[in-house]
């Protein structure tokens, strides 16, 4: 297995640290605080075709390979985690569904302003009543002549209050249970969609999240994307694990770097703190837990580029990585000591932001089902 970078993912990779370090770093801190960001950085990152990687180049994309979103995602994130996991949702939740599942038209219509970053999805599967099993959905589409007329609420959904469309995991006949369910698009705009934001957020401030709400809501049968059951609703979900698995080796390196400057330069007992062993092991800690997640994440690209089956390697990188970046935020933290509480260092909002992509994708214990079930053959929640 050969895990080095090509000429060109070293090019994406130092493409996507230039971009982070001038237009990501000098402001992170603002959009933290003013829970906003605007619009225009995924305009830039489209400009520079970093929307694109996974896109086919028909509709504007680059048709690339995942290891080269992988390295750009981590790099996104080493500046800001949030932006690292939602520039690669933009592709796993937003372009690929499309991509895979869409008619002509709907290529046609949404891939290209998304390649750029002008169109904004968004991807609502959980309910206030359907979390971590998402087979639980209520939302109903219901057909009435040649449209579907829908009902329900979608909560916690990222971009919910700022995108141009969504796509919504509806059921459409009860009794069919998992095999009734359908991903419908719904144009923002379209009468009986409306929405809500989710404030006052421990992390990803920035980022938006709210409530999708529809009622009586018409559109056309054509909306649907692609047919029914699990895999047209869930298939995609597993690229997202494997960005937020990139992305976590951007924060652990934030964190290691952090941590090492700070250690140098803080003095106490008349040394630098970096000189006592019990900081060093915490340093030491980080140094492993960054080099074993990185070797999760790019063997899971190396797999995902040879198009085998990776739903294990999925949930491994998945769980570790994010178990790596919790273990290093709350020491990076605890090194800067009272300083790691401030906003001043960036190691403060690593801390709050990794428990965003600890819950979302799955949660640690829903990557711990997986594992158990592929080993063991036994699927724990099968009801
Ligand atoms: C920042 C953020 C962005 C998000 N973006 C989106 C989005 O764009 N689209 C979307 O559809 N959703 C999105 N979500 C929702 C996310 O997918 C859910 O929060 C996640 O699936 C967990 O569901 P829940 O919050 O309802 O927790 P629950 O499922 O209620 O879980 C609560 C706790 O119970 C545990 N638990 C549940 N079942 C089991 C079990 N069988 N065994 C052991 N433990 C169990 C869980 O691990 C967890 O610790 C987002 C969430 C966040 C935080």
């Amino acid at each position: 297995m050969d895990l080095e970078l090509t000429t060109e993912q070293a090019m994406f990779k130092d493409m996507a640290k230039e971009f982070a370090i001038r237009e990501v770093q000098p402001y992170v801190k603002d959009w933290d605080r003013e829970c906003k960001m605007p619009k225009e950085v995924y305009e830039k990152l489209g400009a520079q075709g970093l929307l694109g990687i996974k896109a086919p180049v028909e509709y504007g994309g680059l048709d690339l390979d995942w290891m080269t979103l992988g390295v750009v995602t981590e790099q996104l994130a080493y500046y800001d985690f949030s932006l690292g996991t939602g520039s690669m949702s933009r592709t796993s939740l937003g372009i690929l569904p499309i991509v895979q599942n869409g008619t002509a038209e709907q290529k046609k219509k949404y891939l290209p302003g998304m390649i750029q970053g002008k169109v904004t999805h968004c991807f609502g599967t959980v309910e206030p009543n359907a979390g971590s099993d998402a087979t639980a959905i209520e939302t109903a589409a219901l057909l009435d002549g040649d449209d579907y007329v829908i009902n329900g609420n979608k909560t916690w959904i990222t971009n919910a209050n700022i995108c141009n469309f969504a796509m919504v995991v509806c059921q459409t006949d009860k009794t069919k249970g998992t095999k009734g369910l359908a991903v419908i698009i719904v144009d923002w705009g379209t009468p009986g969609f409306t929405r809500a934001p989710i404030e006052h957020k421990m992390a990803f401030r920035h980022h938006d999240h709210g409530q999708l709400f529809f009622r009586d809501c018409r559109v056309p049968r054509s909306n649907q994307l692609g047919g029914f059951g699990m895999r047209v609703a869930f298939s995609n979900i597993e690229h997202t694990r494997f960005g937020i698995a990139c992305a976590a080796v951007g924060a652990i390196n934030a964190c290691l770097d952090y941590s090492v400057k700070y250690c140098q330069e803080r003095v106490q007992f008349k040394k630098p703190i970096g000189s006592f062993q019990l900081v060093q092991e915490k340093i030491a800690n980080m140094v492993i837990d960054l080099e074993a997640s990185r070797w999760l994440a790019y063997r899971l690209g190396y797999l995902k580029d040879k198009n085998v089956n990776v739903v294990k390697e999925t949930s491994i990188a998945k769980y570790h990585n994010m178990e790596a970046v919790r273990r290093s935020a709350m020491a990076a933290v605890e090194l800067h000591g009272a300083y790691g509480l401030s906003d001043e260092y960036p190691v403060e909002r690593i801390y709050r932001d990794c428990m965003a992509p600890i819950i979302y994708g799955g949660t640690a214990h829903v990557h711990k089902l997986i594992l158990g079930r592929t080993v063991l053959g036994i699927d724990a929640v099968t009801r």
